[in-house]
């Protein structure tokens, strides 16, 4: 498709990157490339806004993915963040403010004893693994397609269609070896786990899942899902890891725990407990925990964990983090999807507004979305001609039809009014749109 409007110095940038990185971007999902055209190089932020090198505004509903819970530049962040740099950036030794994140994220969530802290998603699920593979004795490692846990190697086996697809790497560069211990399972199937489990008895170290996916666009457990997993973890000896990267602190004060009250063994959280610097931790059960170094003999390690500015940044978020903020971010995420919905029924869109608390995606299909099989037979092109009308009329979503929207606290009524004003001409570009 073509676009009517340009981003000459975004487009510049993108050039200058495309020689020196490549694709131009240090994140694929960045690059523009499921909806076509320039991605936008953003120069600010404050509150719902972002604001482009072209400077044009838009409203947010991408919130880096997640972290932005309190909006671009919050002052107590900002401040939080300010006094700690001041301090120091890095000592390479234990600080207080490390403890204090700690003792905030096990206050939060019931089933984290303990916590390690590390400096992405990616490496609290990989060292998660390793640890529940440490603890159990044991090689293989079920997930579910279309669930995503930062780019282990282990974890990049996603494959499959619909059927269970046993250890086959869909990335050049991961071994056989690395994803052949790797059992990969259609989303919210019991049964499949359970046939997984029977047919390799005694060798599955642990089950992780997304607590509530969002990488395939949102996709909520089954009613009995996670409970079920838990179960059959517990009875076949394996550890279940609920990944809550991107849940967790976002869903609810405790995250998709909070929500769904399913005791995991271990958990992984990253985006929102960061403030939007590089956080992430695993933790868990005390016995497991104690497993890895220097307690135990589990090793993992990290030259900027627990980092004291991003410490501060995720600990300042934490705390402003009350009832009465996620109160505010589910009343909007509650409007923005009734707008969305609203305006896509007017224009007699086949469409279904996916919704786990307060994330949520728009399934360009009227049939019901359970699994990742399913989520791919939407109509995705009508999403790239909403996403580019809506980002024309300084909306900014994320650049992917299978990927959460995310609000924050900052989302106002300004902010909202903008997204309704843009919505009619996005939802009659969706209609007309052809594939
Ligand atoms: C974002 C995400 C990750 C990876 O986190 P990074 O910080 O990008 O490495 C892992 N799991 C889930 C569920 C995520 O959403």
């Amino acid at each position: 498709m073509s676009y009517s409007y340009e981003a000459p110095v975004s487009q510049a940038l993108f050039d200058r990157a495309s020689r020196v990185t490549p694709g131009g971007v240090n994140s694929p999902v960045r690059a523009f490339q499921a909806v076509g055209g320039t991605p936008r190089f953003m120069v600010s932020g404050t509150g719902p806004y972002l604001t482009d090198a072209d400077g044009r505004e838009y409203v947010d509903l991408v919130c880096s993915w997640g972290p932005m819970i309190l909006g671009h530049a919050h002052p107590e962040v900002v401040a939080a963040v300010q006094d700690a740099v001041a301090r120091g950036t890095s000592f390479g030794t234990p600080g207080e403010g490390e403890v204090a994140l700690a003792e905030e994220i096990t206050a939060r969530v019931a089933p984290v004893e303990q916590v390690r802290l590390v400096s992405s998603g990616t490496e609290a699920t990989m060292s998660a693994i390793r640890l529940a593979r440490g603890y159990t004795g044991r090689a293989k490692v079920v997930k579910f397609a279309g669930c995503y846990h930062g780019h282990v190697d282990a974890l990049l086996a996603a494959a499959g269609s619909g059927v269970a697809t046993f250890g086959l790497p869909d990335t050049p560069g991961v071994t056989g070896a690395q994803a052949g211990d790797t059992i990969v399972l259609p989303y919210n199937d019991l049964d499949a786990v359970r046939a997984a489990f029977a047919a390799h008895p005694g060798e599955i170290a642990c089950v992780i899942t997304e607590a509530s996916p969002g990488n395939m666009g949102v996709v909520p457990p089954g009613e009995s899902f996670n409970a079920g997993l838990k179960e059959i973890c517990a009875t076949g000896g394996a550890l279940y890891i609920s990944d809550e990267v991107m849940t967790g602190f976002r869903t609810s004060k405790a995250g998709w725990y909070g929500v769904d009250g399913v005791r995991p063994d271990l958990m992984t959280f990253g985006k929102v407990m960061g403030g939007g610097f590089p956080a992430a931790a695993f933790g868990g059960r005390a016995d497991v925990m104690a497993q890895l170094a220097p307690a135990g003999p589990v090793y993992q390690a990290g030259t900027l964990s627990g980092n004291p500015v991003a410490t501060a940044a995720g600990l300042a978020q934490l705390r402003l983090l009350d009832d009465a903020a996620y109160a505010r971010v589910d009343a909007v995420s509650a409007e923005v999807r009734t707008l969305v919905g609203e305006a896509l029924t007017k224009e007699g869109v086949a469409h279904t507004v996916s919704a786990a608390s307060n994330m949520f995606s728009v399934f360009f299909t009227d049939r019901p979305v359970r699994d990742y099989e399913d989520a791919r037979k939407q109509e995705a092109f009508r999403y790239t001609a909403f996403f580019h009308s809506m980002l024309e009329q300084g909306v900014y979503l994320p650049p992917s039809a299978f990927e959460s929207w995310f609000v924050s606290t900052a989302h106002d009524a300004g902010a909202v009014e903008r997204i309704a004003a843009a919505l009619p001409a996005a939802a009659r570009a969706a209609s007309e749109a052809t594939a």
